[in-house]
């Protein structure tokens, strides 16, 4: 009846919803990837085509918000345009019917800046935004750790900026340049602006851990991936592509590993779970 639900798969899923452990879901740019946001790592992302100059790894820096603010500026305000642009999938909408079954047991940690769980509707705290969001920027010399409105600025990849949004760019406080509230390549996690402590420990709790859609390229989510298999806590990767975690779980007694797109998997995965609900509320 499932196609990427194995019998062994089907039974941990119902012991697991029938006991009292949270759910962590773990989401990176392939849940994305039908909404039409390109990925920032493979060969059609972001960085590589957005820009015939610069490396992904070169822009997306602190290093390079030193040199000129105002090209960093315009590469996000870019990337804001096409996210807003983009919708929610099928693979939001599951995650959100998930959210739905498990409430206050229910965790999502996402990689992706683009905001797409939020309009799926999924709560938004209960979602664990571990690089940051393009909704906020803060001030790119730290004169303080609040949070402002990312600017409301929308622009083609070649426009130049007006003298009036230069103003929106900068700091309410402190009128040097502000800088998007995301973590860039040559920075580190922290639980000021990330959460990462608080995703790492909400992890570690969980009695279920599903990964959708990312290679496991950044040390958080690989942090978390190797604390659920030293918990011995079953793992589910949904992704397209063969990846280490992939590779990995296939060594790993409750490890599951689904090749396929995430909106199908996670529908699979909602439909077991919501029709154990209504078994339960039948007996
Ligand atoms: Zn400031």
């Amino acid at each position: 009846m499932y196609q990427f639900l194995s019998e062994n798969l089907i039974k941990i899923l119902i012991d697991f919803k029938l006991s009292e452990k949270p759910i962590s879901i773990l989401t990176g740019a392939g849940i994305s990837a039908a909404s039409g946001i390109p990925t920032f790592r493979g060969k059609d992302g972001f960085w590589v085509v957005g820009s015939k100059n610069y490396k992904p790894e070169k822009m997306g820096t602190m290093e390079m918000f030193r040199e000129n603010p105002l090209a960093i500026w315009k590469w996000f305000i870019y990337i804001k345009t096409i996210c807003e642009k983009a919708k929610p999938n099928d693979g939001h909408f599951a995650i959100v019917g998930l959210e739905k079954i498990f409430q206050s047991r229910f965790y999502l940690i996402t990689q992706n800046v683009d905001g797409l769980h939020e309009r799926a509707g999924n709560s938004p705290d209960k979602i664990f935004s571990i690089h940051g969001t393009l909704d906020f920027m803060r001030c790119g010399e730290l004169c303080t750790s609040e949070l402002f409105p990312f600017p409301a600025i929308r622009k083609d990849r070649e426009e130049n900026f007006l003298e009036s949004e230069i103003i929106q760019l900068k700091c309410p406080n402190c009128v040097e340049f502000a800088r998007p509230n995301v973590l860039w390549f040559d920075e580190f996690y922290n639980e000021l602006f990330y959460k990462s402590e608080t995703t790492v420990r909400i992890a570690n709790e969980s009695g279920l851990l599903i990964i959708v859609g990312t290679s496991g390229s950044t040390t958080l989510p690989s942090i978390i991936f190797s604390n659920a298999i030293k918990n011995n806590i079953p793992i589910i990767d949904i992704n397209t592509h063969e990846n280490p975690f992939s590779k990995f779980l296939t060594n790993y007694e409750k490890g599951f590993s689904i090749q396929a797109e995430s909106a199908l998997a996670l529908k699979e995965i909602l439909d077991l779970m919501t029709r154990h609900l209504t078994q339960q509320r039948s007996n």
